[in-house]
């Protein structure tokens, strides 16, 4: 990536001055393998990682509400409405076929058969299904600035639009001390927005370094067992996610006239950040800026899909739903019927769009969908075994599938931009 660093030698020079993707695989693979050889000893390295997720996620309130104040000030009320329905559309057909894909490779590979645990003694704790479905009420925020300061993204996103709508109607106004006021407010917001990307590039330049711990402590704690023994579970997610990826978006895009490998070159920077934040949240500064920059998406959409997208649109842990669900089964010797897996469709589903964009999350809603099937984890049962075991390697399934969450929400905004006939089509040429 460009760098504004120059005139510098030695490291500092190289580091400032070498492209920023390398540099971050560099640091990626670096944490993998010291992690694996040093082990706990290496999780001193933590804060440095917690560094670089903290500076993400110091951005993410600002940049949704700054960019979604513009972006909703520059479209009509019914062409965001046209681009809202469209993309809710994309957000649940991808869905429901991620949770399908997931269930197509659990049944063929069987990860989870043979290991019996029926047989065996249960540890963990019993653990309490949490509420699933905010209602749609709360997307009204009572508070907007509590929202803000909570950072419940669908408030700030409904917020935001009503507010850039309010905006773009009063500068319109004949009156000019409402119309030159709304322009000064209006600059002032997309002042703050660029304000707010400078920061993300700044960040991002900091990312080797966090990538480098926070993988390390990944694999320091849980590499090696998702090498070994769960490996089998580890490899069904991780087929299911790229056949995904490469079958649905892939195809998707070319449906819609996109090149594939233009796009991934455009999204690799986020897909890459999300993989190590496993956090679609923390990640979306870098999604709306590959976006906007790389992808040529307009502000105006980009700005309202992609935080809606980050909160509600997860393909990658409705694959991995689906497969733990069966993994849970399998080991437990339960079979799951047609009826129970058009089940879990159902229930992965709703708890994918559930899940919030935060590490971790994926696997306290896979409760849910473990209860709609009838295998609920209770302490001192074969269920919640099964299930501690994939708790036990969840950070590396939850690093693939975050990442494909996100390159979801990169998808379905590319083509709903195309269709509206916003797209850069240079940007992929
Ligand atoms: N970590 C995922 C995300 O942020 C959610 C999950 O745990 O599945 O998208």
């Amino acid at each position: 990536m460009e760098t504004e660093e120059s005139g510098k030698s030695g490291f500092m020079g190289w580091y400032f001055q070498s492209n920023l993707l390398t540099r971050i695989l560099i640091g990626l693979i670096l944490g993998a393998v010291v992690g694996l050889i040093a082990g706990p000893s290496i999780l001193w390295v933590k804060p440095f990682g917690d560094i670089f997720i903290r500076l993400l996620k110091m951005i993410v309130v600002p940049v949704i509400l700054f960019s979604l104040v513009v972006g909703a000030a520059s479209l009509s009320p019914a062409r965001l409405g046209r681009v809202g329905v469209k993309i809710i559309v994309y957000y649940m057909a991808t869905t429901v076929v991620a949770v399908a894909i997931g269930l197509l490779f659990a049944n063929l590979l069987q990860p989870g058969a043979g290991l019996d645990l029926s047989a065996g003694k249960a540890a963990g704790k019993a653990l309490t299904q949490p509420k699933v479905v905010d209602t749609l009420l709360n997307i009204i925020p009572s508070n907007p600035f509590g929202s803000l300061a909570k950072g419940e993204v669908l408030p700030i996103i409904f917020f935001a639009i009503v507010f850039g709508f309010s905006l773009s109607f009063l500068s319109l106004s004949k009156d000019n001390r409402l119309s030159s006021g709304a322009a000064a407010v209006l600059k002032f917001f997309d002042g703050a927005a660029e304000a707010t990307y400078k920061i993300v590039r700044g960040v991002m330049q900091y990312a080797p370094i966090g990538v480098f711990a926070l993988i390390a402590v990944v694999f320091a704690q849980q590499g090696a067992k998702a090498l070994g023994p769960l490996g089998h579970v580890t490899l069904t997610v991780y087929i299911g996610l790229i056949v995904h990826l490469v079958v649905v978006y892939g195809g998707i895009l070319s449906i819609f006239g996109l090149k594939f490998n233009r796009f991934l070159g455009g999204a690799k920077e986020a897909m890459l950040t999300a993989f190590v934040t496993r956090s679609s949240s923390a990640t979306l500064p870098v999604t709306m800026r590959n976006a906007e920059e790389n992808l040529g998406i307009p502000r105006s959409i980009g700005s309202f899909t992609l935080p809606l997208g980050a909160t509600i649109n997860m393909d990658g842990t409705a694959i991995y739903q689906g497969i733990c669900a069966l993994f849970v089964a399998f080991a437990v010797g339960a079979s799951l019927d047609f009826g129970s897996q058009m089940t879990i469709i159902i229930t992965a589903t709703l708890a994918s769009i559930g899940a919030a964009g935060v590490p971790g999350a994926g696997v306290i809603m896979l409760l849910m969908v473990l209860n709609s099937v009838g295998l609920d984890v209770k302490e001192g049962t074969p269920v919640a075994l099964a299930y501690a075991m994939i708790l036990g390697i969840d950070a590396i399934l939850d690093m693939g599938r975050t990442s494909l969450n996100i390159t979801g929400d990169l998808t379905g905004t590319s083509i709903v931009a195309k269709t509206e006939k916003s797209l850069d089509l240079q940007k992929w040429s």
